[in-house]
């Protein structure tokens, strides 16, 4: 049973079974142009022999690429999924894909052992960094439009535009933009092997109305603005439900909460479904302090957990980047909604070390408030600045205002080379009250703290996927991340997973 396409994916990083958005849009894409194509989870758990098997079904003469979906992958890891710090650290030394460079140059191989035209394809968030040897094609950008036009090449030596790459070519999204989104939407199909009842990714919208100055965003948007069309998500959210029984989703926009009109909208569509659906995604706090209603509205959506972007609580340093409301009221905001979450959603706050005009010394209060008894919080996120290498391969790759002018924001930075490919970790940098090395510390210390106040292990990225090992609401958001013998047990059931998928996949 050769496909046309095969895309792997994963995300590794994370504790739990989720599916990764991206690669599923393209292979709606695809699958609309008439190609066939075969999802393939799991990418960080196959070994080469699983990958010969994969290949000995699905790759042939009439295979026109195999594809990475990069975004959520990270350097694979044997330890356990919740130390995020560890993670990040050791992911530092990782490239595009989670294996080893031995590992990956030998799984190209056996996808060319079996079609020597096969082009190998990386796309997603990592692919602006096109140093990886063995690739034909990077994916710049969103690949609605572009991973078309490459088949169609492939396919009938259709002309294709292409980029200046470091190995390979590049096709970017400038070169083939992407105007439909009011209509885009992701068929999951039985072949998926969509697992009953999964919590899926979703997106919901796209872009961002918001300008802060560390977050590379770019797909701006209009206030008060929804793009995607209401018959478009509330006929994918059915169909979802129809097909997989799904009611669970991982909501993939910026901002859900950005507006009042938006999650006005979002409501009013969510609660005309015939079921109730739960979901998971990012928000922001300033919001709901102007439009009180969403904390009611929201939660009759189905909201089980949220990550706030707080970055913050000295004043002048959130007005300097974007998030500026006054932290008393930041406070005030997540007590109010902890009058009626606590229990039922799951809240997380994430901060970061390192923004401009603020020490160490107003870092370490903002840390003191979270882990007191007066913080509705259930999780906390402290990361250091990361000021990404402006000199990508890409010339339009998302970039931060800060790293494209770090000067004008009072940071130095040196080394800025592009990295392997890991978005997470740009170059060294230093203002006058930190540099990146004394964030990195101060961060260590922070999460360690936290770590020994026993924190929740229910936070926004694991919420569905623990869900999808079968644990209940209930289950999800009592247990600690400090609890060794659940967390085995959680990989026991991700692993029973992989096997059950294995099994399917390979029939
Ligand atoms: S940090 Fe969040 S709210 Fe700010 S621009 Fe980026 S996506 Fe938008």
């Amino acid at each position: 049973m050769s496909v046309n396409v095969v895309i792997f994916s994963d995300v590794n990083g994370v504790i739990g079974f989720g599916r990764y958005g991206g690669a599923y849009r393209v292979a709606t894409v695809l699958r609309n142009a008439g190609y066939s194509v075969q999802v393939v989870e799991f990418l960080a758990s196959w070994s080469l022999e699983d990958l010969r098997d994969i290949a000995a079904k699905y790759i042939d003469r009439s295979t026109l690429f195999v594809g990475f979906a990069t975004s959520l992958l990270i350097k694979r890891e044997t330890k356990t999924a919740i130390e995020r710090l560890e993670r990040t650290k050791s992911n530092r030394n990782g490239g595009h894909l989670p294996q080893d460079d031995d590992f990956v140059a030998e799984m190209f191989s056996i996808f060319r052992r079996r079609n020597s035209n096969v082009k190998i394809v990386i796309g997603g968030g990592k692919s602006a960094v096109t140093g990886m040897g063995g690739v034909d094609f990077w994916m710049w950008g969103p690949a609605d439009v572009s991973a078309v036009a490459l088949c169609r090449h492939l396919e009938k030596d259709v002309p294709l535009i292409t980029r200046k790459a470091r190995s390979g070519v590049a096709v970017a999204h400038a070169d083939y933009p992407f105007h439909g989104f009011s209509e885009s939407h992701i068929d999951y199909q039985l072949q998926d092997l969509i697992f009953d009842g999964e919590h899926l990714p979703i997106e919901i919208d796209r872009g961002c109305i918001f300008r802060c100055t560390f977050c590379a965003n770019q797909l701006f948007r209009k206030k008060g603005q929804m793009i995607k069309g209401r018959k478009t998500l509330h006929d994918e959210m059915q169909r979802n439900f129809n097909l997989f029984g799904t009611t669970g989703y991982m909501f993939c926009d910026d901002t859900t909460n950005d507006s009042r009109e938006k999650v006005t909208e979002l409501h009013r569509n969510i609660t005309s479904l015939p079921f109730q659906i739960s979901w998971t995604g990012f928000g922001r706090v300033d919001v709901i302090h102007t439009h009180r209603e969403q904390r009611e509205l929201l939660l009759d959506t189905g909201i089980k957990a949220i990550l706030f972007g707080i970055e913050t609580l000295n004043h002048e340093a959130g007005k300097g980047v974007g998030k500026g409301l006054n932290p008393m009221k930041v406070k005030d905001t997540l007590r109010y909604l902890g009058e009626t979450w606590k229990g039922k959603v799951a809240m997380t706050g994430s901060f970061i070390v390192g923004l401009p005009g603020e020490d160490e010394d107003s870092v370490y209060r903002t840390a003191e408030w979270v882990q007191s008894d007066d913080c509705p919080l259930d999780t906390a996120i402290f990361s250091p600045l990361n000021i990404r290498a402006a000199d990508s391969d890409d010339p339009n790759a998302p970039i931060s205002r800060i790293a494209k002018d770090p000067k004008s924001y009072g940071y130095e930075v040196s080394d800025r080379r592009p990295g392997r490919g890991v978005s997470t970790d740009g170059p060294y940098w230093r203002n006058d009250l930190m540099d990146k090395i004394r964030a990195t510390k101060i961060v260590d210390d922070i999460q360690s703290s936290m770590q020994q106040g026993v924190p929740r292990i229910a936070d926004w990225a694991v919420y569905s996927r623990l869900r999808n090992l079968g644990y209940d609401h209930h289950s999800v958001m009592e247990k600690k991340a400090t609890d060794v013998e659940f967390v085995n047990a959680a990989m026991a059931r991700h692993a029973d997973m992989f096997s059950a998928y294995r099994e399917k996949l390979l029939a």
